[in-house]
């Protein structure tokens, strides 16, 4: 088992663990599986782990968050997720893909309108990229945003949005500048209730099926200058910045559903019987709770770990762009390879 002081596991963050842990099994626990069943939106949960800080966990105070840090929101997500996988893909999206790319690239008054209701569990965010004719190529999106005068209007259909039917406010990428393919991607906030916003199919899913995925089609809605994210054509850099931030959330969900089957399979393996013993006294069946508790302890440490590295860089920024020449200047690391690859085979 890991144990605290290897990550610098402060009071702090051991106090969020447990309420997230006692939240998580009281209130999520046992209404998971009916919600899993209906598929329907477990919004009543969702408000409530916002007053807990759960939906904004890295944002500061000011803005509506509980401004704590990585480790603290892996630690909160993974127990969310062990009781609910759904409850763990809403909370994710909400702190990785809104909060956060609000918080890194958003203007004060765009911090205020959208990231404080948001991180606050009062409103929920969204984040869409994908189209349907565009996923992991995503420079290939076709939606459209037209600058005329004052406003941006949006024509596109947007798919795979997760909280997509709830969403009250979505981060949208879309082209401004088609020719220049990833560099004319922009990225823009928008409000749902608005002429133009149109929530598209539901997704069924044959899993996380209370966290809702759906379409948003975009027809001429009209969207103020003011609500864009960044400057023009830097969307896809927020994009894939966002992106990269989030996959540590997604990696700490996985590690909470692994958890919670290891668990119900130890139960399992304790208590039914075959043969005149417990199943688990069968090898064949404890070798493989012993490879799965390896798996889950070895993805621990390097989730925990790439939160405190994450943290950290965000402290030790100014090094990081010191020691960067250091790759470059007197022959950069590619060409230092190529030299000492000739030097030892004598080739050319
Ligand atoms: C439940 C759910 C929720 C989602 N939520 C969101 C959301 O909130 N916002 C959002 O924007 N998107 C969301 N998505 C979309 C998701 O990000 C995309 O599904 C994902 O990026 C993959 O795109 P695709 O499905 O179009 O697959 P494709 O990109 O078409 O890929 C198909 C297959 O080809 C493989 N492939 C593609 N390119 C390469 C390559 N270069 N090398 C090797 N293999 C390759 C892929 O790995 C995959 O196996 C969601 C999807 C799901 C299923």
């Amino acid at each position: 088992m890991v144990s605290s002081h290897m990550f610098n596991i402060t009071q702090e963050h051991e106090m969020i663990r447990q309420a997230a842990r006692d939240f998580a099994q009281n209130e999520v626990a046992p209404i998971a599986a009916e919600f899993d069943e209906s598929g329907d939106f477990p919004l009543e949960t969702i408000r409530k782990m916002g007053e807990m800080g759960f939906m904004g966990i890295e944002v500061p105070e000011k803005y509506g968050g509980a401004e704590m840090d990585t480790l603290a929101y892996v630690l909160a997500l993974e127990e969310i997720s062990k009781a609910d996988a759904s409850h763990g893909t809403i909370m994710s999206v909400n702190n990785s893909l809104f909060c956060y790319a609000i918080m890194k690239f958003g203007t004060e008054e765009q911090k205020r309108k959208y990231l404080m209701p948001v991180a606050s569990g009062q409103k929920i965010g969204a984040y869409s990229l994908t189209e349907p004719m565009s996923g992991s190529d995503a420079g290939t999106m076709r939606s459209l945003a037209k600058l005329e005068g004052d406003y941006y209007i949006l024509n596109g259909r947007k798919s795979w949005v997760t909280s997509g039917p709830v969403a009250d406010f979505v981060i949208v990428f879309m082209m401004t500048e088609p020719e220049k393919k990833h560099h004319g991607v922009t990225a823009f906030i928008v409000e749902a209730d608005k002429p133009g916003f149109i929530r598209g199919k539901k997704e069924p899913k044959m899993g996380i099926r209370a966290s809702a995925t759906s379409e948003i089609l975009y027809e001429n809605y009209k969207l103020p200058v003011a609500n864009r994210l960044g400057d023009e054509g830097m969307g896809f850099k927020i994009a894939m910045t966002v992106l990269d931030a989030g996959r540590i959330g997604i990696a700490s969900q996985s590690l909470g559903i692994a958890e919670a089957a290891y668990e119900a399979s130890l139960a399992y393996v304790q208590e039914r019987e075959a043969f005149g013993k417990k199943i688990g006294q069968f090898q064949g069946i404890s070798f493989k709770l012993a490879d799965m508790k390896t798996r889950i302890e070895a993805s621990r440490l390097l989730i925990y770990n790439a939160a405190m590295a994450k943290e950290k860089s965000k402290k030790t920024g100014q090094r990081y762009r010191d020691a960067k020449i250091t790759e470059i200047y007197e022959g950069t690391s590619e060409i230092q390879r190529l030299v000492i690859s000739r030097l030892e085979t004598g080739l050319r």
